[in-house]
């Protein structure tokens, strides 16, 4: 019997606030204050300049393929009914990488630099969660 995913229960506050936007349909990264440079996962110094200024600024959502791998196992009970998924590296149009699920994309459409887009799916408990999808 499947079980139920993970959801994220963040304690810190930054990766709180990134699910926060997530959960208000947006897809938001710190951007440096000091030199510009998007940043992600949330962390307190830029690793460009070594400011620790920064502010949520929201990604286009727009992105290409960067890597994926496709899974055929469910490492965690939740994902049994989703087998074989393909989970993906997408490189948004800011320069930010992210790992992310892929929705309505054929395994046969994969390919580097593949045009894509966010959506936002409810994972319940008021989280939503990035994925993408085809342009
Ligand atoms: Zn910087």
């Amino acid at each position: 019997m499947p079980g139920r995913k993970p959801l994220p229960h963040p304690d810190d506050p930054m990766v709180a606030a990134y699910f926060e936007h997530c959960a208000a349909g947006k897809l938001c990264f710190q951007r440096c204050t000091a030199c510009g440079a998007w940043r992600h996962v949330p962390r307190i110094q830029c690793a460009q300049c070594g400011s620790p200024d920064w502010e949520w600024a929201e990604s286009s959502g727009r992105g290409k393929l960067f890597s994926w791998t496709v899974c055929h196992q469910a490492m965690h009970p939740g994902f049994a009914d989703e087998v074989p998924y393909a989970v993906a590296v997408v490189e948004l149009e800011e320069g930010v990488r992210m790992v992310s699920g892929l929705r309505d994309v054929s395994f046969d459409s994969l390919a580097l630099d593949l045009p894509l887009r966010v959506v936002f799916e409810s994972a319940g408990e008021g989280v939503s969660l990035p994925y993408f999808t085809s342009v």
